[in-house]
C-alpha cells in the first residue's frame, strides 16, 4: 500500500500523524510525506525528522507561502500524485485554524480530482481514500483512532528535530500538547497513545476518469 501524508509546513506531518507515519513504515508500506512550503532551516529539520520516522520518500516544495500560491502548488501536487501514485492521502482539516492549512486542504482535494482525469493526463491516477487529521485544532468526533503506542517515542524524537519551532507557544508547548493529545486519543481508543482521523468521501467514478463505473 502507498500512503502520502501531505501538509502545508514542515512539522505538520510529525505533529498530526508522526506516530502513524512511523507505524505504516514499520508495517512495510510505502510512505511518502510532502510539505508544500519551506525555508532552509525547516527544510533541514524536516529531513532529520523524516529520518527518525523512517519515511522512504520525504518530499518538500520550496514555496514560502501556501495560500497565495494555491494554483502553482496544485500543479506541482498533481505531478507528485502522478509520480508516487498513492492509494491513501492524509492532509489537514478543512476548518483548521491556519490559513495555509485550509489552503493545503483545498489543494489536496483539487489535485486528487484533476490527477484522475484521463482528459488531462496520459497516465491518470485515482486516489481511493482521503483522511484529514489534527494539529492544534481537534476533531470533535474522529472516525478512526490509530494506535501509535509503540511509535510514540519515535514521534517525540521527530518533534524534537524541529528546534526552530520548539520555543513557540511557551516552554515545551509542542511536546506537552501533542503528548497530552495522543494520550487523550489513546484513552478514547483503550490504549496509551493514538492519532485521530476523519474520512473524507472521494468520487470513484466520473466520465473523465479511466474508471467510469463500479459496484456499491
Ligand atoms: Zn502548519
Amino acid at each position: 500500500m502507498k500512503l502520502a501524508f501531505v501538509f502545508a509546513h514542515p512539522d505538520d506531518e510529525v505533529l498530526s500523524s508522526g506516530g502513524s507515519i512511523a507505524k505504516y513504515v514499520a508495517l512495510g508500506h510505502q510512505v511518502s510525506t510532502l510539505c508544500f512550503s519551506s525555508d532552509s532551516v525547516r527544510k533541514e529539520e524536516y529531513f532529520s525528522a523524516s529520518k527518525k520516522l523512517g519515511v522512504q520518500k520525504p518530499m518538500i516544495f520550496d514555496y514560502t507561502d501556501v495560500k497565495s500560491k494555491e494554483l502553482e502548488i496544485t500543479k506541482d501536487f498533481i505531478d507528485y500524485l502522478l509520480d508516487f501514485r498513492p492509494e491513501i492521502v492524509v492532509t489537514h482539516l478543512e476548518n483548521d485554524y491556519h490559513i495555509d492549512h485550509r489552503a493545503a486542504h483545498n489543494i489536496v482535494l483539487e489535485g486528487i480530482e484533476w490527477a484522475a482525469h484521463e482528459t488531462q493526463h496520459k497516465n491518470p491516477h485515482l486516489v481511493t481514500k482521503l483522511y484529514v487529521t489534527e494539529t492544534t485544532i481537534l476533531i470533535p468526533n474522529p472516525h478512526i483512532l490509530v494506535d501509535i503506542s509503540d511509535y510514540y517515542d519515535q514521534k517525540e524524537e521527530a518533534i524534537k528535530c524541529y528546534k526552530s519551532q520548539l520555543s513557540k507557544g511557551g516552554d515545551n508547548f509542542y511536546i506537552n500538547f501533542h503528548k497530552n493529545r495522543t494520550q487523550m486519543r489513546g484513552a478514547q481508543a483503550s490504549t496509551k497513545h493514538a492519532e485521530a482521523f476523519l474520512k473524507v468521501p472521494l468520487k470513484q467514478n466520473s466520465p473523465f476518469y479511466s474508471k467510469k463505473h463500479s459496484e456499491l
